[in-house]
């Protein structure tokens, strides 16, 4: 159980979290495992549900919008802040995104962090090049090697400042449990299983693709430390998080596509949010900015292997 300091304020509290690494409990990791086992149990379930319009709609809605809220919500503002936002905003985008089931927000920015800081170096928990595809794809938070499912938070102090980000880092569960209902109102268990179950794991199996292929397959334009790859495919299925070379290029950009084609739909959406002022500073990878990057104009081009 994850446990924030509640009492401290200002200073002190920041001092106490600078040293703060949160263990998961037994329990925690257990019913991780048990519930990612558990939902893809589920999807077999169909064979007695059947499918119906209706449930293919539920799970194309939440796969999509799912999608969107950890590429555009937990990635590029929590984790990478490409672009600001008002707090009640920033809110929604967390309590919605707890309902794609990868923990809050301060977990997931704080282990994301890290991979940026240490990219295929040991302690980068799920690098595919140093400890292999599964490790990459689903092993770094299931397993128990590494320091998986522990929290830092001396890299999320901005983040911890908010006690309603820390609360639902404690309580992520409770998105999910309201969207099960949702589903089952609207389909029955049919929205249960192929609305809800079958887009989770479909979309679950697409987000950690990120972590694995986009460091083992694809091109890379700019020669970063890491061996992370620009690959279309990804990009196409992850509204423009497959053009991760770019990202590791260019961490703090909200634009990860940064040619005309390279498709970038998180991208095109933030657009969208900020002409209506939900968002604003979105942190384009601009000409001017292209043209006095040192990095990109020694860029060489790279062939995947
Ligand atoms: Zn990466
Ligand atoms: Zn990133």
């Amino acid at each position: 159980m994850i446990v924030f300091p509640q009492t401290q304020q200002g200073d002190n509290l920041m001092e106490n979290l600078e040293k703060e690494v949160i263990q998961p409990s037994l329990g925690d990791k257990v019913g991780n495992f048990l519930g990612f086992v558990g939902i893809h149990v589920a999807c077999i379930f169909a064979i007695w549900t059947g499918v119906t319009w209706r449930s293919l709609v539920i799970a194309f809605v939440l796969y999509w919008t799912r999608m969107f809220l950890i590429t555009g919500g937990y990635h590029r503002y929590f984790a990478h802040r490409s672009y600001k936002t008002s707090r009640a905003f920033q809110f929604v985008l967390a309590f919605l995104g707890t309902t794609a089931m990868q923990k809050g927000t301060i977990w997931w920015s704080a282990r994301h962090r890290i991979h940026h800081k240490h990219s295929d170096e040991p302690e980068d928990i799920h690098s595919p090049k140093v400890y292999g595809f599964w490790q990459a794809h689903i092993w770094w938070f299931l397993g128990n090697k590494h320091g998986s499912g522990i929290t830092d938070l001396s890299r999320v102090k901005d983040l911890v400042k908010y006690p309603e980000l820390r609360w639902l880092d404690k309580y992520h569960w409770v998105a999910p449990i309201m969207l099960t209902g949702l589903c089952y109102y609207l389909d029955g268990w049919t929205g249960l299983i192929v609305g809800l179950a079958w887009s989770t794991v479909i979309f679950w199996h697409c987000t950690f693709l990120v972590n694995s292929i986009a460091h083992i397959w694809g091109s890379r334009r700019y020669q970063t430390k890491d061996d992370s790859r620009n690959n279309w495919f990804i990009a196409l299925l992850t509204m423009g998080e497959g053009w991760h070379n770019n990202h590791h290029h260019r961490q703090g950009y909200a634009r990860q596509g940064v040619k005309w084609w390279e498709i970038d739909t998180t991208y095109y959406i933030l657009r969208l949010l900020a002409l209506f002022r939900l968002i604003r500073d979105l942190n384009p990878v601009s000409k001017n900015k292209l043209k006095s990057d040192p990095v990109e104009e020694t860029a060489v081009e790279l062939t995947a292997p």
